[in-house]
């Protein structure tokens, strides 16, 4: 299987390989949108509640997806100004009971509708998705993928680990495997993303899973954005001529696998997650296992101050700022991105050898010592520049585009020129922004840009109507 372009950034502060367990705080926030979807409470404030039991809906084809709650306690709805109810706070039970909630299931004899209304209640079914619609499958049966892909890898600064995940939790997962089979099309199969063939993990992967058939390996190169879905199922296209055009791919990342095996072989719903806490502006880097809800504030370290640091909820690429005092752990969120603020700007900063600083283009000293970039900030260090057509943001796009001719196109206005060139075909990895020594912000032209072609279509297609 080949990825093509890719870029993987050297920055300090990779977390540690070790988990660290929090244990729950007194109160959790449960966010009543996921993913971009509203969910509607199904509970009343004031009712107590058991771990596991559904606290808000929200319908997609073919069904209900359910938030499960991660605790046992009261259950009390947080309403904004507009009287919505936009979170619900549970007030953890003194006892922290994490039984299994649901029947356990043999993977030899449950049905399909069976796997899919359980993963469905038990809030794990989003992780899945689908070539098909572009996001969560829909739980309709009528939808069988051609193939699953399990991705272990995630290249993004910081993301939780594979490996991380796949030591700690390598039972489950395969548990969570043998249940594949009963969502698969006929013939289907089952493809692993993962780097390096021989490390001891790869090794372990390929011991335990020799029995399975039709399950594959594909290593691939340590770049970012490999753990992108659409750029993993275009290549797994690309390798294999057997799959049609039309056949579904469903990808799923190592944590989603985890919850797969806990809910449907030990009948455990959604409830907590692994973190990486990383990044040069937090000065104990580490992986974090934590209960959905917990609030970010309980996470933070004791000196630190949002004047000094910022962070990203997600990687370096592709993270968005959080509000420590207020945000908390979601059920997909898996790291935070300590970016520290600059304040001071450095005096002659651009007449320094940069051992500590990367580039893509080759001209600070880190390229001789392999140093990681301890110097990214939140600082642009100098002015934005015009585009001095570098071509490294197409070296690196893994969608094989040319950032910096859609970039000429979009300056000058060509919106239908540079949808010709592949506009709409961009992933908004953010890599071309990143790599630009120019700075030019191409990912957020591009999804501005897109978002205005979006309106266009839909009033066109409103005035025919
Ligand atoms: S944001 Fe779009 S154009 Fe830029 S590197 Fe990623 S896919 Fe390519
Ligand atoms: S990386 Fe920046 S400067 Fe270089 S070609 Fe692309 S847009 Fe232009």
């Amino acid at each position: 299987m080949k990825i093509t372009g890719g870029h993987l950034p050297k920055i300090a502060g990779r977390p540690l390989s070790t988990v660290e367990e929090i244990s729950p705080p007194d109160k959790l926030y449960i966010s009543l949108n996921r993913c971009g979807v509203n969910y509607k409470p199904v509970v009343k404030s004031g009712q107590k509640i058991n771990f596991g039991a559904t606290l808000a809906v929200a319908s997609i084809t073919g069904g209900k997806l359910s938030l499960p709650s991660p605790a046992s306690g009261k259950v009390l709805i947080d309403e904004g100004e507009d009287k919505v109810p936009h979170r619900l706070i549970i007030e953890t039970a003194e006892k922290d009971i994490t039984t299994g909630t649901y029947d356990k299931l043999q993977p030899e004899r449950v049905t399909s509708q069976t796997v899919r209304n359980t993963l469905a209640k038990s809030g794990v079914w989003p992780f899945f998705w689908s070539s098909l619609t572009d996001g969560t499958p829909t739980l309709d049966e009528n939808e069988k993928p051609r193939a699953i892909i399990i991705n272990t890898v995630l290249a993004e600064p910081f993301r939780t680990r594979g490996k991380v995940v796949l030591r700690r939790e390598w039972k489950q997962i395969v548990q969570g495997i043998k249940f594949l089979p009963r969502l698969l099309a006929d013939y289907g199969t089952v493809e692993i993303i993962l780097t390096a063939k021989r490390d001891p993990v790869a090794r372990m992967m390929y011991v335990d899973l020799a029995g399975f058939a039709r399950l594959h390996f594909h290593p691939v190169p340590l770049l970012y954005p490999v753990e992108n879905p659409k750029i993993l199922s275009h290549a797994l296209r690309k390798s294999d001529s057997s799959f049609k055009k039309d056949d579904v791919i469903w990808e799923i990342d190592i944590q989603g696998m985890v919850a797969i095996g806990a809910c449907l072989s030990e009948g455990l719903p959604l409830h907590r997650r692994i973190l990486a806490l990383g990044g040069p502006g937090i000065s104990d880097p580490k992986h974090v296992s934590v209960r959905i809800g917990t609030p970010f504030k309980h996470l933070l370290p004791q000196n630190y101050s949002s004047e000094d640091v910022l962070i990203l909820r997600g990687g370096l690429l592709k993270g968005e700022p959080i509000i420590p005092d207020t945000d908390s752990v979601g059920y997909d969120d898996d790291s935070l991105f300590f970016l520290p603020e600059m304040k001071k700007r450095k005096l002659i900063n651009f007449m320094r050898p940069g051992f500590n600083r990367t580039s893509s283009l080759p001209c600070f000293a880190s390229q001789l010592t392999g140093a990681s970039d301890s110097e990214i900030s939140t600082s642009l260090r100098g002015e934005r520049r015009p585009c001095i057509a570098c071509g490294i943001c197409e070296r690196v796009c893994p969608a094989g585009l040319m950032p910096q001719v859609i970039h000429r196109y979009l300056y000058r206005e060509a919106i239908d020129e540079a949808e010709a060139v592949g506009l709409d075909l961009c992933i908004f990895c953010g890599l071309c922004t990143y790599v630009c020594p120019s700075k030019v912000e191409l990912q957020k032209q591009f999804k501005e840009s897109l978002e205005q072609l979006r309106l266009e279509h839909e009033e066109a297609a409103a005035s025919v109507s």
